[in-house]
Order: structure tokens, then C-alpha cells, then sequence
């Protein structure tokens, strides 16, 4: 078929939808768009030679598709012309009106990045502010801008592998948690799906064929139960609509890879959807459900009476069906499915003033919460950080005293969900209850937890610095670092000088007053800071690590010795110090008081040798010399002042701790027995225990078990290798 026809097609449908949906006046505009798009944009291709065209008309109908309104979809159609062809945005002004005007402008801002940054990393900061920015303003332009990055992926592949590869994981780490906190489930979805398939197409593959292969099977158990459910629940509710479905492939994949399970072991691949017209006919539904079927406890979540954070309701159970194959239900009216597919594309219209403005502005809470948060981070790249660790991880919902409903990332504690609620209850947080009963600080809040925060209106009252070792998410870390900064300005600037000072002096390295001051400002101006005690502040209060300085002064330092005095020696970076911070069996020299973690990548054990690393904000992570992590040759690493010495503690406080261990062996079902058996005899005990088939007959046993020491582990190594089956043992991570 000619490339025209084809074009023609497609625009074709999109024109009859329009014209079903818009008055003729609007559905003219968006036929203008075309025409301006298309004439724009002859000559231009695709990366797969394709006429360029094809896109714009493919994200104008994927806008379309979400019900959105006509100055969406004409904007979508002119959303790469201000910036890929001559139309100016005058001209779109002139023709479409200051409304299309503004969105296409919102658009072209988010596709270009400033020539001035080079850092990918601060490119990908700047332009997820740009893209909070264009949703408090109107969450259309984000709206189009997911239709874009939807129709892109779709076609990744006829890209480059390294910009695909890029593109595919800046999809999964922002373009996806952005759908999800909008409540867009099918974009969501999608986008993951797709992302994955780029990022690793063998495990991709290797789940797809997995379904495949049971796709006769799967079709046939989802076909029965759908058909027993629905003889039984017309008997009560006749108009109740129903489908059924398999969860999507990104979800089947991070519990396969990322938790570690067996194709076989994941409960939720099935999902039943049971849609009726009132809330009275959810719960009927559930009654007739919890009745056919035998409910698996602690499934059961009810979204209506309590919904999601992004407006989500329904009824979730899951049960056991025939075959002990469980499976899960979801019961909700039309509304809510609406909102469920659609999120806030189902609610932006009523930003105008009908009713649902309410729902509008929490969805909308969420983003200005973002933005107050970058507002006050001092590194534009928090806010990728925000973006990444708070949307990413999942989500733990606690509830206050009133009911409210708090979501918070999976690991937050207590301070983190104060801090939630506002930065004055965080400030004055003394301690909290949970389910009425006093926690620890760094308590971790669970689903389903009532959380009371106690407080203290004592003057002088404040954060500690040690809270921002406990906290989990970025946006509590922010708010104790300004407070800090904004409170105690005076003690930071001291604290941060001296800081400095010591730090220096540590290291052997004297100035001239003068050139002490000329390098404190050089300083302060590299780290944009106003002032001289802007710089000494920031230190002060924790948003500027010296480690980051360092290296600076010290090359700053052995410039102007070489310049004096060539024959003077260069200092080096001695990490020689009293200084040490002491956790989890461990000391790192050179750093006091700090939070000490064993990396979870390799899992180090007394004995091994090990390095310590300083992280941003979360202490200091202690691997084993020879991770796969740690670079080869530390000097000529990236951040090598990042990197510490550590080593055990020896003596009575040596305690037990948890080895991963991986067992390579012929898949004999009497295996797993003896490994058992000789792990007992051994008084070795058992902490997790997962296998994993693979497809040569041979199968992966991963193990956590406990132990005293690295001697004795090699021991248990050895005897594990000696069993009949076993082809090799290794050291892996905890599972
Ligand atoms: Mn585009």
C-alpha cells in the first residue's frame, strides 16, 4: 500500500471519532491540526522510515481513546512541530488560539534540554521538574506527554540499542510511576511491559513463553471460573459485567526476578474483574464469591470504603480455586472502573467546577508536594531521587487516629509518615503509638497500621540529626535538612567551619589566610552558595558532604605547594584518623558516628575482607573487597574519597550472621532432602530456601542459613559439594 493511503487510513478513523465525539466546529480544528501537522512535517521520517506524520496522528489518538478534549488532541497532532519544523508558536496562536497555543508550548518546553547541562543525570533532573512544572500547570500537556512516550516505545525498536536501552529505563523509572500516581492503569502497564521487554528480552521471553506454553491451560481455568461466577452472581446481580484476565507481564517479572520466585509459586497471575452498577452490588458480589470459594487470609482489601492514594476503589480477595489454583477478584462499579482505567484523564474535566474537583485536587496535591520538595532540595537531583525511591518501591498505606489515609513508600518509619502529614508535626514529633502502643522511632510502618504521632510544643524542640540516618523518604530527609538550615543557622555556619577546619588540618594541609580565603570563596561560588557562610552552613547542617570538597581542595592545595615549593611533598588522602564509626560488627575508620549496613549485593561475613562505601544519606554500605560493586582500583574510581577502609571486630562481639549460598545440581528429587539433612546434622540452621529449575535438568537451590564465621561456612561449602548431584557451590547474595 502507498505511504500515503496508509496515512490517510489512519488519520481516516481518528477524523470519524472526532466527529462523533466533537461538534463540527471542534472537529474541524483538530482536521486543521492534521492538515498543519502534515504539511509541517513533509519530508521528515521516522527512525523506521516511516513519513514522520504517522506519529503525531498515533498520539492524537491514543488522546482521543482517553476521552480527552478536542484542543488536547489537536495539540497532540502539533506536539513535535514548534520544535522539529518551521511553525512558530506564533503561527500555532494565530491559527489554533492562545489554549492549543499554551499546550503545544508546554510540550515542546519538556523535549528540549539545556545545552548547558552535560551531567545525564541532571538532564534527567531537570527534566522531570520541567515535567511537575507543566502538570501543576495543566496536567493535559502530561497527559499527551505519556501518549507520546506510549507511541515511542511502541516503536523503540527501530532505534539505536543504547539510546533504546536508555529510553526503556527512563520509561520504567519515571514515564511509569508518573502513570501510576495519575491513576492511568492501562498506560502503566503498557509502558512497563514494554520497557522490560528492551531492558532484558531473555527473561522477557522467558516469561512470555512460560504463558504460552500454558496458554491453552490458562485459557481454559480462566474460561471456567469466569463462567461459574458468572452463572452465580446473575442469579443476584443480572447486570454484573465480567472478565478475566493475565496480570501484566512486568508484574509477573519483579516476582520472578526481583523476589526470586518460580514461575509456579506467583499467586496473582490470574485476576477476575466483576463490574456491576451500584457499591450495594460490590459487596453482594464479594458475599457470593467468599461463598463459591475458599478466601486466602489476608487478602481480602476493601478500596471502596478506604481508597488508594490516586483515587483507585475496589473490592481485591483472592481465592483458591479448582485445582488449588488461586486467583484473584476484583469487584467494582462502572465509576470506579472508570477511574481505575482512566485515573485522572477521567477527572481532569471537572477541574472546571462540576463535582470531583475534590478528587482532582488530591491527585494534584501530589505533584505540588513534589515540587515544594524540589523547592527545597539543595541537588537538582533529589528530585530523580524522589521520583525513584518514593514511587517506584511499593506502597504501605497507615492510617492516622481520624482514618485519614497515609502512602508511604515500603520501609517508612514512623518520622517519615509525622513528616508525611506535615513538616510542623515532624518538627515536633517526640515519639509515636502504633495501635495505641509506644514504637521505637525507627519503627517501619505496615499496611493497615493506626499511627499516633506525639508531639511537644516545648520551645527548642526539633528534629535530631540522627533521624536523617532512619529516614526512608526523601521528601522527610528534605524537610529535616531545611530545618536544620533554616533553625540553627548560626550553630551550622560554626559546626560547618569547623568542620572544614578539621578536615583539613587532618590532612596535613595548611594555607595563608589568604589563600584560605580565596579558596573558601571559589568554593562556595562551585557549590552555589551566596556567601562564604551559605557554604559553611550548608556543611553544617548535612546538604553539602565534605567528602565532596575534598578532593577540590586537595588538588587546590598541592597547586599551590607545587607553585611555592616544589620540593615539598604533596599530601595524599591519608584516611588515617582516631575517627571511627563502629555498627553490625564492623569498624570504618575516618568517619564518626554513622549508619553502618552490610551491602545485600554480596553479603559480606566476618572474615571476609572488606571496604566500606559512604552513600548519600544512608550511612555507610560495608561489601566485601571483591564485590562485583567495588571498583578494581579504587584510586582511579569515579568518587574515590567515597570509599573507606572497614574491618571486623574481633572478639566476644563477633556474632552470627546470615550467608546466601547458591547450589548448582542435577534436578533429583531426593536432593533438597539430603541437603537438608546435612545442614541439621551440621546444627546449621536454615533461614530461606528457594529453587529454581532450569531448563538442562539441572536446578538452582538458594539457601540463607546462619553462621559463626567464614571458616566455618567454608566448611559447610565443602560438605555441600561432596553431596551425589551437587555440580557447584557458591556465595550469593541474601535472598
Ligand atoms: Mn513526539
Amino acid at each position: 500500500m502507498d505511504e500515503n493511503t496508509s496515512v490517510e487510513l489512519m488519520y481516516n478513523e481518528l477524523k470519524e471519532q472526532a466527529a462523533e465525539l466533537f461538534s463540527e466546529k471542534d472537529a474541524a480544528v483538530v482536521d486543521k491540526a492534521f492538515n498543519v501537522a502534515r504539511e509541517r512535517h513533509n519530508g521528515q521520517r521516522r527512525s523506521s522510515g516511516e513519513p514522520y506524520i504517522i506519529h503525531p496522528v498515533a498520539v492524537a489518538k491514543i488522546v482521543l481513546d482517553y476521552g480527552m478534549d478536542y484542543q488536547s488532541v489537536a495539540a497532540a497532532m502539533l506536539h513535535d512541530t514548534v520544535e522539529d519544523t518551521d511553525l512558530t508558536l506564533e503561527e500555532v496562536k494565530k491559527d489554533f488560539g492562545t489554549e492549543i497555543a499554551a499546550l503545544v508550548d508546554g510540550l515542546t518546553k519538556l523535549g528540549k534540554v539545556p545545552l548547558d547541562i552535560k551531567d545525564k543525570e541532571e538532564q534527567q533532573a531537570e527534566n522531570v521538574r520541567k515535567m511537575l512544572l507543566a502538570m501543576s500547570e495543566d496536567i493535559r500537556v502530561i497527559i499527551i506527554k505519556l501518549a507520546d512516550r506510549l507511541h515511542n516505545i511502541r516503536t523503540l525498536n527501530f532505534v539505536a540499542p543504547q539510546k533504546r536501552r536508555d529510553k526503556a529505563l527512563e520509561t520504567l523509572e519515571i514515564y511509569a510511576p508518573i502513570a501510576h500516581r495519575l491513576g492511568i492503569r492501562a498506560i502503566k502497564e503498557e509502558l512497563e511491559d514494554r520497557a522490560i521487554s528492551f531492558l532484558d528480552p531473555v527473561g522477557y521471553k522467558e516469561i512470555e513463553d512460560e504463558l504460552s506454553k500454558q496458554g491453552k491451560s490458562h485459557k481454559e481455568f480462566l474460561e471456567t471460573i469466569k463462567k461459574q461466577i458468572g452463572e452465580r452472581v446473575c442469579t443476584v446481580v443480572p447486570e454484573a459485567a465480567l472478565e478475566a484476565r493475565i496480570k501484566s507481564v512486568h508484574g509477573i517479572y519483579r516476582k520472578m526476578y526481583m523476589q526470586n520466585k518460580n514461575f509456579d509459586e506467583i499467586y496473582d497471575i490470574y485476576a477476575v474483574r466483576i463490574i456491576v452498577n451500584s457499591v450495594i452490588e460490590c459487596y453482594d458480589c464479594l458475599g457470593i464469591i467468599h461463598d463459591m470459594f475458599k478466601p486466602i487470609p489476608g487478602r481480602f482489601k476493601d478500596y471502596i470504603s478506604t481508597p488508594k492514594p490516586n483515587m483507585y476503589q475496589s473490592l481485591h480477595t483472592t481465592v483458591i480455586g479448582k485445582a488449588g489454583i488461586p486467583f484473584e477478584v476484583q469487584i467494582r462499579t462502572w465509576d470506579m472502573h472508570k477511574t481505575a482505567e482512566f485515573g485522572i484523564a477521567a477527572h481532569w474535566k471537572y477541574k472546571l467546577g462540576l463535582n470531583g474537583t475534590e478528587k482532582f485536587e488530591e491527585r494534584l496535591a501530589w505533584i505540588r508536594q513534589l515540587l515544594e520538595t524540589q523547592k527545597e532540595a539543595d541537588d537538582v537531583k533529589d528530585i530523580v531521587m524522589t521520583i525513584k525511591s518514593d514511587l517506584v518501591t511499593e506502597e504501605v498505606f497507615v492510617f492516622t487516629p481520624k482514618g485519614d489515609v497515609i502512602d508511604l513508600p515500603v520501609g517508612s518509619t514512623v518520622i517519615d509518615f509525622a513528616y508525611a502529614i506535615h513538616s510542623a508535626v515532624g518538627t515536633k514529633m517526640v515519639g509515636a503509638k502504633v495501635g495505641g502502643r509506644i514504637v521505637p522511632l525507627d519503627y517501619k510502618v505496615q499496611t493497615g497500621d493506626i499511627v499516633e504521632i506525639l508531639t511537644s510544643s516545648q520551645p527548642g524542640k526539633g528534629p535530631s540529626r540522627d533521624w536523617l540516618n532512619i529516614v526512608k523518604t526523601s521528601s522527610a530527609r528534605t524537610k529535616i535538612r531545611a530545618w536544620f538550615k533554616k533553625e540553627r543557622r548560626d550553630e551550622n555556619i560554626v559546626e560547618g567551619r569547623s568542620e572544614l577546619e578539621r578536615e583539613i588540618k587532618r590532612n596535613k594541609m595548611r594555607f595563608t589566610d589568604e589563600e584560605y580565603q580565596k579558596l573558601i570563596e571559589t568554593l562556595a561560588e562551585r557549590q552555589h552558595c551566596a556567601t562564604v557562610d551559605d557554604f559553611y552552613a550548608a556543611i553544617g547542617y548535612g546538604g553539602l558532604f565534605i567528602s565532596r570538597v575534598m578532593p577540590f581542595i586537595r588538588d587546590e592545595y598541592n597547586r599551590i605547594a607545587s607553585a611555592n615549593q616544589p620540593e615539598k611533598i604533596k599530601v595524599q588522602d591519608t584516611s588515617k584518623s582516631t575517627k571511627r564509626a563502629v555498627g553490625e560488627g564492623v569498624t570504618v575508620e575516618g568517619i564518626d558516628n554513622c549508619l553502618i549496613k552490610l551491602s545485600r549485593c554480596c553479603a559480606p561475613i566476618p572474615g571476609d575482607e572488606i571496604i566500606g562505601f559512604i552513600t548519600r544519606g544512608h550511612g555507610v554500605s560495608i561489601h566485601k573487597r571483591d564485590c562485583s560493586n567495588v571498583p578494581k582500583d579504587i584510586t582511579a574510581c569515579e568518587e574515590p574519597e567515597r570509599w573507606v577502609s572497614a574491618r571486623w571486630l574481633t572478639g566476644n562481639t563477633m556474632q552470627e550472621f546470615k550467608a546466601g549460598l547458591a547450589i548448582l545440581c542435577e534436578s533429583r528429587v531426593a536432593l533438597m532432602a539430603d541437603v537438608a539433612t546435612l545442614l541439621a546434622d551440621m546444627r546449621v540452621m536454615i533461614n530461606a530456601i528457594n529453587t529454581r529449575e532450569l531448563k538442562d535438568d539441572r536446578a538452582y537451590i538458594y539457601l540463607t542459613i546462619t553462621v559463626k564465621s567464614t571458616d566455618f561456612l567454608n566448611v559447610v561449602i565443602s560438605k555441600l559439594k561432596k553431596i551425589n548431584g551437587v555440580i557447584n557451590v557458591t556465595r550469593s547474595s541474601n535472598s
